[in-house]
């Protein structure tokens, strides 16, 4: 160690590797960031970041072409495909530029390349210039993400055959979309593209769409795909897909055959970690996936994990945290009790339309495992917000412990649930009972005035 200063290294610059990154020069580390692509990693460039701008110009688009509902003369309202494309390179470029000048002003020392293990206190990083560095590290923390799973029955070719990463926007709008997986990520891209335009056909592996989630809230999300046209085609699984100068032909397992002009995997991701030395210098892991304990900590004592590559919950809010985690205890702020990172009380959202967020404890779980939960729901169309907002889809609901009233979970379906989770979310992490929801003075007409509400 030089002096007091504990040296951190940090391979991998998303959510996990930046947030950790911050947080330790904070605390008075010489830290070292290595990433070989762009700083903010794929959770800004390539995943949540450009899914999102996507979806709330789709979200646009179908407000405008509702205007006469809210007593407007009707609006002309037409995608610009490259307009599309600048708006969210401009974001992209926004974005990394922010997160680049904050590590910069904490003094991170940025390198360019790819890093992987040496030792257990030693990076190689082969630099962009092409060069080698070698670093030493007291504390190393790997941070490298995931990637889109692909089977080998895919031929992605990034114009007629995609991945997410493909997609911000691709070559063209696809005519026809089928959308392969009915996953969190899946539903997202059939809103997004139908959205603009697209006829889309999805193919749900199960029976119902986002497989273990909340049926409830499962059926309000497939009826809202069948009203705008999507095609639901139920218990199939992809097994090929052939293409031709205009067409894609996808057949499944039961013999389906679906033609589109474009297709779109979203089956999962796969973990960062084949060229990173993890074996040699004895990190042990699982399918790819790093086995941490609670604190973050691999098999070897001084090498973190922070992210997707950890194996947990694989969101962006998620990493950051793990990040910040790693910091303080690197630092050894964690000596005496503290607060470890509960993954069950994470609040998830999923940016369709209208939009499902849920936090802690759900019925369906509750139900699974025969605990005695008292659930109460309210539907959006109570709420005078709502009816004012010319949208009453959707619900509120809020599981609480029968005997004392603690707020274990909920989930919302409807507009701006992903924000409005956040107080059911802090009711869930702080301990909060169902009363101290009803007796929460909300704004009116405001649809937070529904959580207090489902909370009675
Ligand atoms: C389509 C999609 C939408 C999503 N939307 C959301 C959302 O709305 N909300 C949410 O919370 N989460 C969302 N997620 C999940 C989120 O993107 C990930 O959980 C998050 O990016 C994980 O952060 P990370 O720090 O682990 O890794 P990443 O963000 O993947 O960053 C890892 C970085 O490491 C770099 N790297 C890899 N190997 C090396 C190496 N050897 N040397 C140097 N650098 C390396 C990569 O270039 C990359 O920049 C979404 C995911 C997808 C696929």
């Amino acid at each position: 160690m030089s002096g007091q200063t504990k040296r951190f290294v940090i391979i991998g610059g998303g959510p996990g590797g930046t947030t950790c990154a911050t947080y330790a020069a904070r605390l008075g580390a010489e830290v070292v960031l290595i990433e070989k692509d762009i700083v903010g990693g794929a959770a800004h460039l390539l995943d949540c970041i450009p899914s999102k701008a996507m979806i709330a110009t789709g979200g646009a688009m179908s407000m405008m072409k509702r205007a006469a509902e809210m007593g407007l003369a009707k609006v002309q309202v037409e995608l610009d495909f490259e307009a599309l494309r600048r708006r969210i390179q401009g974001i992209e470029t926004h974005l990394e530029d922010s997160v680049s000048s904050l590590l910069e002003s904490q003094g991170v020392r940025l390198v360019e390349g790819v890093g992987r293990l040496t030792g257990t206190n030693s990076v190689a990083v082969d630099c962009a210039d092409g060069s080698t560095l070698d670093l030493e590290a007291d504390i190393i923390v790997l941070s490298t993400g995931s990637r889109p799973r692909i089977p080998e029955w895919a031929p992605i070719d990034g114009i007629r055959v995609l991945t997410t990463r493909h997609s911000y926007p691709p070559p063209e709008l696809p005519e026809h979309l089928i959308v392969i997986g009915s996953g969190v990520t899946g539903v997202e891209f059939v809103h997004m593209f139908s959205s603009f335009g697209s006829e889309v056909t999805l193919v749900v592996s199960r029976n119902q769409v986002l497989p273990g989630k909340d049926p409830e809230v499962a059926k309000v999300l497939e009826q809202s795909f069948l009203d705008r046209g999507v095609r639901l085609v139920m218990g199939a699984r992809a097994q090929s897909i052939e293409t031709s100068d205009s067409q894609v032909t996808v057949r499944c397992d039961d013999g389906r055959v679906l033609t589109g002009t474009h297709v779109l995997l979203a089956i999962g991701s796969m973990p960062n970690s084949e060229n990173l030395g993890l074996d040699e210098v004895g990190v042990e892991s699982e399918r790819g996936y790093v086995k941490v304990d609670h604190n973050l900590k691999s098999s070897v004592p001084n090498i973190y994990v922070a992210g997707d590559l950890s194996g947990k919950l694989p969101l962006s809010s998620v990493a950051s945290t793990q990040g910040r985690k790693i910091a303080e205890h690197g630092m050894g702020l964690h000596a005496g009790p503290h607060r470890h990172l509960d993954y069950d009380k994470a609040a998830s959202a999923i940016f369709t339309d209208p939009e499902i967020a849920e936090v802690g404890l759900a019925e369906v779980d509750a139900f699974a495992e025969g605990r005695k939960v008292r659930v109460t729901k309210v539907p959006f169309s109570m709420s005078a917000k709502a009816l004012i907002n010319n949208d009453i889809r959707g619900f509120a609901k809020i599981v609480s412990d029968p005997a004392t009233g603690v707020v274990l979970g909920g989930s919302i379906v409807g507009r701006h649930a992903a924000e409005l989770i956040a107080v059911i979310a802090l009711a869930v992490t702080a301990g909060l009972t169902v009363t101290d929801l009803v007796e929460s003075l909300f704004v009116h007409p405001a649809l937070t005035e529904i959580l207090g509400e489902a909370a009675e």
